[in-house]
């Protein structure tokens, strides 16, 4: 939301046009924004079957916001359905709602170096001591989720990261998203038919966003660090999907 006139608001479009709505509600702050990574016509990592990446992001990005709410903590969602979002516009909504926490879930692709462990990794804002805290929080839950499952892994360099750029954070939801703290969460690597098929089950996809979920609320509620298996400015893996996939078509809105 932009500004407001009579009988209606001035909205920012997924597309980072600027439209104007004459209903919905105005949300001014909440405790936390996820961000189901990539949608519509991005569809993010693909596994060998063909699998889109985007899927399990929603999915659980929407259980995690469920998960807070029940326990009286305030979400909102960047994307709630299967539509293409720009990272600015992600980041845009982040900063305005004044979250504190802005978490970005994804599901890897890249490496396929087999691992005896998850290749879970998160990454948080260089600068943000914060951001590396709830980074490792929830990493901390999702790896020791994912290690009680009978998979073969693929990543041997997981952990809690962060990602220089040429202007800083290399990641865009980090970068733009400077000031409220931000993790991106690659839970597993979708490239790998065996994680694709734990993160495409919705048993995968509950356990995953459970800990997600306990990790956001042991950082909201104590101030616990996580353990160390941290590997900060390590070499980057190559794999990021392209971040804007061709024309951007807005939903309708209002
Ligand atoms: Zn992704």
């Amino acid at each position: 939301m932009l500004s407001s006139f009579a009988g209606g608001w001035w909205v920012r479009t997924p597309c980072d046009n600027v439209t104007a709505v004459g209903g919905g509600t105005r949300i001014d702050r909440v405790d936390v924004v996820l961000d189901a990574g990539h949608g519509g016509a991005e569809s993010g990592a693909r596994s060998p079957d063909g699998e889109a990446e985007k899927v399990p992001n929603l999915a659980v990005a929407r259980r995690v916001a469920s998960r807070l709410e029940q326990m009286g903590i305030s979400t909102a969602l960047t994307r709630g359905s299967d539509s293409f979002m720009t990272l600015k516009t992600r980041a845009e909504i982040a900063t305005a709602l004044r979250p504190k926490a802005f978490v970005s879930i994804h599901h890897n692709a890249g490496t396929t170096e087999p691992s005896t462990v998850p290749g879970t990794e998160a990454y948080h804002q260089i600068a943000s001591d914060d951001g590396r805290r709830l980074a490792r929080s929830i990493y901390e839950e999702v790896f020791s989720t994912f290690s009680r499952y009978d998979v073969r892994w693929y990543n041997p360099n997981p952990g809690v990261k962060s990602r220089r750029g040429d202007d800083g954070d290399y990641y865009g939801v980090l970068r733009m998203s400077q000031g409220t703290v931000g993790v991106i969460i690659e839970a597993a690597f979708m490239s790998n038919e065996p994680e694709a098929k734990l993160v495409l089950r919705p048993d995968g996809q509950h356990a995953e966003a459970d800990a997600i979920t306990r990790g956001i609320v042991r950082w909201l509620r104590t101030d616990r660090t996580g353990v160390v298996l941290a590997e900060p400015n390590a070499p980057p893996d190559p794999a990021v999907p392209a971040e804007d996939a061709g024309a951007c078509v807005d939903p309708p809105l209002g």
